[in-house]
């Protein structure tokens, strides 16, 4: 059993770190992106990897459960342990946004050394800076932080040409549950040295150690970008599409976005309206993005993938940008549709994958299933190149999300048990947190189950590190 975070407990942590470390409990790390829950616990904000491992250090002796806290856009509460029996008593938050420097850059080998608290753009500005590119991008790269990044392996509209954030992780430093500091920033891209516990902490989501650091592959930066917004007559056409377009432009393909216009018009419904990009406005939509070297240009390739596609049917109208404004103009577009989402507030999100070719049938069978239930909107969205959607239902005109209360858990249910039937996963890329604990034990092979929780016996025994998040609390 772990022991409440009490004043006794902080009173001997203040003789173990500075004033500054101590920080009042705000609305800034006890609530989470779409206000769905409301969190507990003592902010401490080390400045160094030492104090990390000198507050979990502390923890550990005491028994003190501890909830790492980066950027806080998280979406599936892992930053965030409300009151309740299932995630055990007050705990410490461990902010790691003091931890923010870049440490070094290393241009030749293309590599950057950030500490956990530096934010995903941050990053992003110093490898232009050299000249180099972090590819990692999501909407909310402006606050997330490194260490977030790695612990949830985001993904993002790029993991289609470069992966997801493990892809672009080369070593980290971390601090284990017993307070030592494990130095493993390495910058090889080759290390067949044992067990690669790099991949074993990221995705782990603060519950097998802690990140201060991390060592991060840059790609070269590319010399030429655009992009083209086009039509799809259906999601099937919009996959053909894909295979199009890549067997065009090969690699250049770096990202490939499918939207539907119950986005568009949840951004005029919300106050975030943005001229229609296509008049009409049809359906569904793609957006891609090319990155090319200097030679033929990313208008080229993309007209002749436009050209190609009219052809055959698999795109019905197009625009492709003219001016790096016009292209910025539609991928704000996509980056804003989440917004619109959080204020209309949806009554169940998934954050799902698919085999892509399973796809099709499932955007076909799902609003049967829903329907089943009540009357939703439904706005199916996302990285359609790597087979990642955001499925998110919403109530219909008029109602609200707190209508629909009582049917969260069967809108759920009756999505993931479709996307499981289908070879699929129910966290794509925001993780487990404490929103999907169940639905790991629903979907997951047993057996993996239990090595998880074999994982975390022998790397946290006492539970401290992030209780209740990914493996139900003992
Ligand atoms: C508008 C919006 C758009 C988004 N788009 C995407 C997207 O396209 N793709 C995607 O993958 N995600 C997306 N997300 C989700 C979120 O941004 C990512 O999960 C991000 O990686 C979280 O980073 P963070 O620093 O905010 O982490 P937090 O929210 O603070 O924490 C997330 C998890 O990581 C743990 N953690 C944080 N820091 C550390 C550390 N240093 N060591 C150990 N554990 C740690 C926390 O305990 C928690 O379990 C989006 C979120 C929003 C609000």
């Amino acid at each position: 059993m772990l022991n409440p975070a009490s004043d006794a407990f902080i009173a001997h942590l203040r003789t173990l770190l500075p004033p500054q470390a101590f920080r009042d409990a705000t609305d800034a790390v006890l609530s989470e992106p779409r206000g769905r829950w409301r969190g507990q616990g003592h902010p401490i904000a080390p400045a160094t990897t030492t104090e990390v491992a000198t507050l979990v250090a502390a923890c550990a002796a005491a028994r003190v459960g501890i909830v790492p806290f980066g950027g806080g856009t998280g979406l599936v509460g892992g930053q965030i342990m409300p009151a309740d029996e299932s995630n055990g008593p007050l705990p410490v938050i461990l902010q790691l946004d003091r931890l923010r420097t870049i440490r070094s850059l290393h241009p030749t080998e293309n590599v950057l050394i950030a500490e956990a608290g530096v934010t995903l753009r941050a990053v992003q500005d110093a490898a232009e800076q050299a000249n180099r590119l972090f590819p990692l991008s999501l909407a909310s790269e402006g606050t997330a932080t490194i260490g977030g990044v790695l612990a949830t392996n985001a993904g993002g509209v790029h993991v289609l040409r470069h992966g997801n954030a493990r892809a672009q992780c080369l070593g980290i430093e971390a601090v284990t549950a017993d307070g030592q500091v494990w130095h493993g920033l390495t910058r090889l891209r080759k290390d067949n040295a044992g067990y690669d516990l790099r991949d074993l902490i990221i995705g782990s989501e603060g519950t097998l150690a802690i990140i201060t650091a991390a060592a991060l592959a840059l790609a070269p930066r590319p010399a030429q970008t655009g992009s083209a917004l086009l039509a799809v007559p259906s999601p099937q056409a919009a996959l053909d599409l894909l295979a199009l377009a890549r067997d065009i432009a090969g690699d250049a393909v770096t990202a490939f976005e499918l939207i539907h216009k119950q986005g568009l018009a949840f951004l005029s419904e919300t106050g975030l309206a943005v001229p229609p990009p296509l008049d009409p406005l049809p359906d569904w939509m793609v957006l891609i993005d090319l990155a090319l070297p200097p030679g033929p240009t990313p208008e080229t390739l993309l007209e002749q993938i436009a050209e190609q596609a009219l052809a055959r049917d698999l795109a019905t109208d197009g625009t492709i940008a003219q001016s790096q404004s016009q292209r910025a103009a539609f991928w704000h577009i996509r980056e804003t549709i989440p917004e619109a989402n959080r204020r209309i507030g949806a009554v169940s999100s998934h954050d799902i994958s698919l085999p892509l070719s399973e796809i099709p049938a499932f955007i076909a069978t799902a609003p049967a299933a829903l329907a089943r239930i009540d009357t939703f909107r439904i706005n199916c969205f996302g990285h359609l190149g790597d087979g990642n959607l955001h499925y998110n239902v919403f109530p219909a005109p008029g109602r609200t999300r707190a209508d629909h209360d009582h049917q969260r858990s069967a809108v759920k249910t009756a999505i993931h048990d479709l996307v499981h039937a289908a070879g699929g996963s129910v966290a794509a890329e925001h993780g487990l947190g404490r929103l999907k604990v169940t639905d790991l034990e629903t979907y997951a092979d047993p057996v993996k189950l239990a090595l998880m929780r074999k994982v975390k016996q022998a790397l946290d025994p006492q539970g401290i590190l992030n209780p209740g998040a990914v493996l139900r609390a003992p």
